[in-house]
């Protein structure tokens, strides 16, 4: 008898989990929330640490999915699961052999943030916004105006117990270094200051760019964090900070603040939890088996979980993992 995996979130772990288990005849079902497949991906530009156009990755990636005919439908939010299915926001239950859940991570509300002024003051943005505009491009200050002088702040939303977001984002450090040499080229005029608590790059390929956006591309890095943001009669961003390598305080006017936002938890991680006996680790991603040998199984019988649901993860590591994920599901079908 054809087996079905009932597979919650249609982003690139979602869709790559999807693809495995059909190369290994096991059929499944997307449930994705939003109007359309590909997640974040969806609003990123260029990926580091290639600046390869996401496009690249995620149009592939819904064709296999069209073509091997795998069942996808959108507007369908998962309330709750267990291992046999899915319960969806209508009421409507969704059976499958078993379920993976993809449903990825929420971006930090640079709001929550005040004293950087994000939604306050003009030209304070997000990385998250710097990638939508870059596709759009509509990237420039509000006025039009070329930047003369660019800010970006890390660890916004991580590291930072006020905001109860003590994890690291893993991935805000490298986007930092691909933003500033992106900005650097659209604005090679412009000065480019990456104000930072440590530089953490992780991935292959990731130290280089580091090294290079310096290099060749003169982006200044500043051991210090930025304690507030506020506006200047001429329309420009004060910010107050201090270089944690010299110990001097240090104020600089710019024109454009980007704060690099971190991945959290998704809010409904909890009631997705509540409703399977999943286990949530303290920063509210779901907590796998364990880290090592059962990465990809929830502990609750029937039920893995995948991508960035679990912690935050680029997309080499995303897709890698949906390969380990769908293996785990195969085998848990055939044992049973
Ligand atoms: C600013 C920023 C830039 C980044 N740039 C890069 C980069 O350049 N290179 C790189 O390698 N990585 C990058 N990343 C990381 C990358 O975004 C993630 O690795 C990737 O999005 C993980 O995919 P995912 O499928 O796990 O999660 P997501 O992309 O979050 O997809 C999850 C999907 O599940 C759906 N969903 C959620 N809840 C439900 C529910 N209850 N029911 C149904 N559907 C649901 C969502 O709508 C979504 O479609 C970046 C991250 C950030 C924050
Ligand atoms: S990756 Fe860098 S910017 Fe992001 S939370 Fe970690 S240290 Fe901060």
């Amino acid at each position: 008898m054809k087996r079905r995996v009932v597979i919650i979130g249609g982003g690139v772990a979602g869709m790559q989990t999807a693809l495995r288990l059909h190369a290994a005849g096991i059929g499944s079902v997307i449930l994705e929330k939003d109007s359309a497949t590909g997640g974040k991906l969806r609003d990123w530009h260029k990926l580091f640490p290639t600046f390869t156009p996401a496009s690249e990755v995620l149009d592939p990636l819904r064709r296999a999915v069209g073509a091997a005919g795998i069942e996808v439908r959108t507007g369908a939010e998962v309330v709750g699961l267990d291992g046999r299915g899915a319960v969806l926001a209508d009421g409507t239950r969704i059976d499958g052999d078993a379920v993976v859940v993809a449903t990825g991570f929420t971006l930090f509300d640079a709001r929550i943030k005040e004293e950087y002024g994000y939604g306050i003051y003009d030209n304070v943005l997000t990385s998250a916004d710097v990638e939508r505009m870059l596709n759009e491009g509509t990237l420039s200050m509000k006025n039009g105006d070329r930047p003369r002088r660019i800010a970006f702040l890390h660890c916004v939303g991580s590291r930072d117990e006020k905001v109860c977001q003590r994890h690291c984002s893993r991935v805000c450090c490298v986007t930092g270094v691909k933003q500033a040499m992106e900005l650097k080229e659209r604005f090679p005029e412009a000065d480019v200051f990456n104000f930072y608590m440590d530089i953490r790059m992780f991935g292959s390929g990731y130290e280089e760019m580091y090294r290079e956006a310096q290099v060749r591309h003169n982006v200044h890095f500043v051991r210090g964090r930025i304690s507030e943001a506020a506006p200047t009669i001429d329309g420009r961003i004060q910010i107050k900070a201090e270089d944690t390598l010299t110990g001097r305080p240090l104020r600089m006017s710019v024109d454009m603040l980007i704060l690099l936002v971190g991945m959290r938890a998704n809010d409904d991680n909890r009631r997705l939890a509540d409703s399977a006996s999943l286990t949530l680790a303290p920063s509210g991603f779901v907590q796998p088996a364990d880290p090592f040998l059962h990465s990809v199984e929830s502990g609750a019988e029937g039920i893995f979980c995948v991508g960035t649901v679990t912690a935050p993860k680029n997309v080499g590591e995303t897709l890698a993992e949906a390969a380990a994920a769908a293996d785990a599901v195969a085998d848990y079908l055939k044992n049973r």
